[in-house]
């Protein structure tokens, strides 16, 4: 099942419960909060922190904002 908005609206970051963006260059989900990049596999969103891949911090925002609960 291909990632659609309606199915963007329900998952959320696990770490902070954020809104993910999809990565327009590869199958990914992005969360811009925590600078994480979830990998998306046979169109299945892999939502575990151990897997994520950190991302390079956005130019100027501190890494080390805490998340909004
Ligand atoms: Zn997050």
């Amino acid at each position: 099942m291909p990632i659609t908005p309606e199915l963007l609206e329900l998952l959320a970051c696990p770490l902070c419960h954020g809104d993910l963006h999809v990565d327009e260059a590869r199958p990914a989900l992005i969360c811009p909060a925590c600078g994480l990049l979830y990998p998306i596999k046979d169109d299945i969103p892999i939502l575990l922190p151990e897997q994520a891949e950190r991302l390079q911090p956005a130019n100027g925002s501190p890494d080390t904002t805490p998340p909004a609960a």
